[in-house]
């Protein structure tokens, strides 16, 4: 009886416990722009669907074990950084030369640290180094061959430039160079849309309550000049804030900047106590949009509420709330 008894009180514990676990969730992109079900075999759809969900689930097992929402986010996007698939670290886009230039942030909500890296060329994960910077400097951003040196002094791992080469990319790259023409580098504006995105991100909150975004790219197609755009920058492209959500961008970066898109989504939730869905619609379908930038964004919230609104024809993203099961989407629906 008393075993009985006792039996019945450990099942009635641990039915407590689940009750009351704390949410935790994650969500990811790996870009937004002309993505259309006829651009893809339903072989490819499937393999970058497949990657989506690796991506999430790596970040979502970190969150599951009690890990922080950094470490969720990291793991992510070095899952993206490594594919071929997305514009960022192997599979990164061509600048004008040829090359590859890579960008990355991130940020952290419980106490507003962040780091960035811009126009790294040798860094295996970008999104590594922006950690690095966070951590171990007393810097935010820090760019180009500095940025290397300082890679190399915290051990991180170095690779050529060609690591991140890839035959699509390359492709792009000449059809890019074939419609600018060489002297008119405006035209660049009027490219389709598909030359341009494809950076990934991630955004999570832990079981102890706290948010972390990040974001990583290769930045847009025959960039040139040592152009930078949002993503490494905090407040356009990535932001994070315990007192409201957290944002990782991918679109038009020139736009994103302008508009502060990543804090003003934020803001909005902060000030005007709005919900994500509320401020995430309005900054990119009543703000963004009507500016001529195009893109999308991924939000999360302390109570793991996400939205993914984006004013292209695609994004891919991903998102897997507590124990929920992996979603994982490419149009729209
Ligand atoms: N936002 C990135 C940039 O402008 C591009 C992208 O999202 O794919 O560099």
């Amino acid at each position: 009886m008393l075993r009985y008894l006792l039996l019945i009180s450990l099942v009635l514990l641990s039915h407590a416990a689940a009750a009351v676990e704390p949410p935790f969730a994650i969500a990811i992109h790996g870009g937004a722009g002309t993505i259309k079900r006829s651009d893809f075999s339903a072989e490819q759809e499937t393999a970058y669907k497949q990657k989506l969900a690796e991506a999430v689930e790596a970040g979502h097992a970190v969150l599951a074990n009690g890990g922080e929402a950094m470490d969720a986010v990291i793991t992510a996007i070095q899952v993206l950084e490594a594919s071929p698939f997305f514009n960022a670290g192997v599979g990164a886009v061509y600048t004008f030369e040829g090359g590859h230039e890579l960008d990355a942030s991130i940020m952290n909500g419980a106490n507003l640290a962040a780091g960035a890296v811009a126009g790294v060329t040798t860094v295996k994960s970008p999104i590594a180094l922006a950690r690095a910077v966070m951590e171990q400097s007393v810097h935010v951003m820090l760019s180009g061959s500095g940025a290397e040196q300082f890679a190399e002094q915290q051990g991180l791992e170095l690779v050529d430039n060609s690591y991140f080469n890839t035959e699509a990319r390359y492709q792009q790259l000449l059809k890019a160079k074939q419609r600018l023409g060489v002297a008119d580098y405006q035209a660049y504006l009027a490219l389709d849309d598909r030359f341009k995105y494809g950076t990934v991100g991630a955004v999570a909150l832990d079981k102890h309550g706290n948010l972390a975004a990040g974001t990583s790219t290769g930045g847009m197609t025959a960039k040139r000049w040592g152009r930078v755009g949002d993503a490494p920058i905090i407040g356009a492209g990535t932001w994070a804030d315990n007192a409201s959500c957290a944002v990782s961008a991918t679109g038009h970066g020139e736009y994103f900047i302008r508009y502060h898109v990543a804090a003003d989504i934020c803001s909005r939730v902060k000030y005007q106590g709005v919900d994500i869905v509320t401020a995430g619609d309005t900054v990119i379908h009543d703000v963004l949009l009507p500016a001529g930038g195009t893109g999308g964004v991924i939000i999360i919230d302390r109570q793991g509420n996400v939205h993914m609104p984006f004013n292209t024809a695609g994004m891919y993203r991903a998102q897997r709330i507590g124990n929920q099961q992996t979603e994982v989407a490419i149009y729209k629906n």
